[in-house]
């Protein structure tokens, strides 16, 4: 990934000039393996400067597979713009046989272009389905049918250019939320634990030791760990660091109050987000707040 320019890629699309007139811009050129903080920044901000034109429409982005679902999801929080944003990948290499980057471009401008597309976040559309960024999760580590809108379903279809739209989306997106992306240099530090058997609290002590100012727990079961780890992040919480719940678990839902008692706690569940969900959510909630109750209504709304 990252080894070919905007231009190439554009290029290698046939008829992609009957759908939309393109122009790219490379905002950086990274396996997404590689994505932080400061390149959310630079893109977003890219992002909007770019909507803003009138001669623009829409955008789509090419992005690496691995952090699509946290890149789109962050993207959809501070897009204020109502205009389409549609990302895309792809699980082969243009080099590979049956490279499925070309299809995947060629559907994702279809989207893109759209009209019904427009104030609905920014979606993620491969392999004929396209999905929102709340939602869509990367499944597989190699196989083109990777993103799933796990708990849900995609947002709709779309095959030789051909969309079709299913569920609208129910949660806030762009102007309706209250992040916004003017002004910030940095984004505050938050880093996801992974519960299991015999968990410790050790490595929840040196995120906190480091600099994180919020913690989310890849929980056991509906959010759960090891009491040891829930008494020290019960501390945690009281001294300001925010602690959300989610869960190791690819489907359901980290129920507030259920098998934790997060007002005794302290703490902030999770609902649908995944914990790399939870993350960027989190570290835009920091950036205005660090009220527990303030950010668990975030969770509810985003
Ligand atoms: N590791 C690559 C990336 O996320 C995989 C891909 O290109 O999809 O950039």
């Amino acid at each position: 990934s990252g080894a070919y320019d905007v231009d190439t890629l554009i290029n290698a699309v046939p008829n992609l000039g009957k759908l939309a007139s393109i122009s790219g811009e490379q905002v950086v050129n990274i396996g997404s393996q590689d994505m932080n903080d400061d390149v959310w920044l630079q893109l977003a901000k890219a992002l909007s400067a770019t909507l803003a034109k009138d001669d623009v429409d829409g955008a789509l982005i090419m992005h690496g597979t691995d952090t699509l679902e946290e890149t789109s999801y962050f993207l959809s929080l501070v897009t204020k713009s109502p205009k389409p944003v549609v990302m895309v990948g792809s699980m082969r290499p243009a080099t590979a046989i049956s490279a499925d980057g070309p299809g995947n471009i060629y559907n994702g401008v279809a989207v893109a272009a759209d009209p019904k597309a427009s104030g609905r976040g920014t979606l993620v559309s491969l392999n004929d389905e396209f999905h929102y960024a709340r939602n869509v999760v990367k499944t597989n580590t190699t196989s083109v049918q990777t993103f799933e809108s796990i708990n849900r379903g995609p947002a709709g279809l779309v095959h030789t250019g051909t969309v079709e739209w299913f569920e609208p989306m129910d949660k806030k997106v762009g102007a309706q939320t209250e992040f916004s992306v003017d002004g910030l240099d940095t984004l505050p530090r938050v880093d996801v634990i992974y519960a299991h058997a015999n968990m410790s609290a050790d490595l929840i002590d040196a995120a906190v030791k480091n600099g994180a100012k919020g913690i989310v727990v890849a929980g056991v079961g509906d959010g759960n760990m090891t009491s040891p780890a829930l008494e020290t992040l019960k501390k945690i919480a009281a001294s300001g660091v925010v602690v959300v719940r989610s869960t190791r678990l690819p489907q359901g839902l980290v129920l507030r109050n259920n098998e934790v008692n997060d007002d005794e706690m302290g703490f902030v569940a999770s609902g649908e987000l995944n914990p790399a969900k939870s993350r960027v959510l989190l570290q835009l909630a920091l950036t205005l707040t660090s009220d527990p109750g303030r950010i668990q209504a975030m969770f509810y709304d985003y």
